[in-house]
């Protein structure tokens, strides 16, 4: 699988998207092999289960141009170097609290010559930076993370969506949002074929 598989989805790329998006076909399995951010025998996955994936937020919501965006506990830049990618005109944050994991985004940011990419090596628990929206995946349960993210998020917003957390979530996540009140559950096999989404979602919490 590769980059058309992105262009299935998103037909609408300019040509230097086109470039960064299949750059990153090259430089996640390069920089992969040296610290690890994906599982060895995913990153043949890379297009489908990680970048798709990651642009799954980008078919629940078009961030307008100065939106700030914080990615908490990113890894290796999911969601938020796809996203980074797609949205030129948005700032995002990349924190983590894994300073290794924080050089193959910076190095990967510096490849594709994105320039809407800043860091951060922190626990976003101590994070008192402000963002309109907060992205993530694969982090920890929808309770603890609005719970301890709801502080970075601005009140007032400019979206057809209320600011808030959108986060990745597979499987049942019932039991994560027994106790929260305003969200909505956005099903990714909506917008994407591929079985790999059967049981995935996006979940705004608000
Ligand atoms: N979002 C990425 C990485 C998921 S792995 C992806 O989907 O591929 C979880 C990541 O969260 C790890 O890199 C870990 O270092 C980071 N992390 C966990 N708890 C954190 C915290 N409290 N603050 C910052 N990063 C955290």
């Amino acid at each position: 699988m590769n980059f058309e598989l992105i262009n299935r989805y998103f037909p609408d790329l300019t040509s230097h998207q086109v470039k960064q998006f299949t750059q990153l076909g090259a430089l996640y399995p390069e920089w992969n092999s040296k610290i690890n951010v994906i599982s060895r025998k995913d990153i043949e996955n890379l297009y489908e289960r990680h970048i798709l994936h990651s642009l799954g937020i980008a078919k629940v919501i078009h961030f307008r141009s100065g939106t700030k965006i914080l990615d908490a506990g990113t890894g290796g830049g999911f969601p938020g170097i796809p996203l980074a990618i797609f949205f030129p005109n948005a700032h995002f944050h990349l924190v983590d609290s894994t300073a290794k994991k924080l050089a193959v985004v910076e190095a990967i940011s510096r490849e594709t010559g994105l320039k809407n990419i800043s860091t951060g090596h922190c626990r976003f628990e101590d994070h008192q930076g402000k963002y309109d929206f907060i992205v993530s995946r694969a982090v920890a349960s929808l309770d603890i993370m609005f719970s301890r993210l709801k502080k970075n998020i601005n009140s007032i917003g400019v979206h057809h969506l209320p600011n808030g957390l959108l986060y990745l979530k597979g499987g049942d996540f019932s039991e994560e949002l027994k106790q929260m009140s305003n969200y909505k559950i956005y099903k990714l096999s909506d917008y994407f074929g591929e079985s790999f989404f059967e049981t995935k979602s996006v979940v705004h919490l608000f």
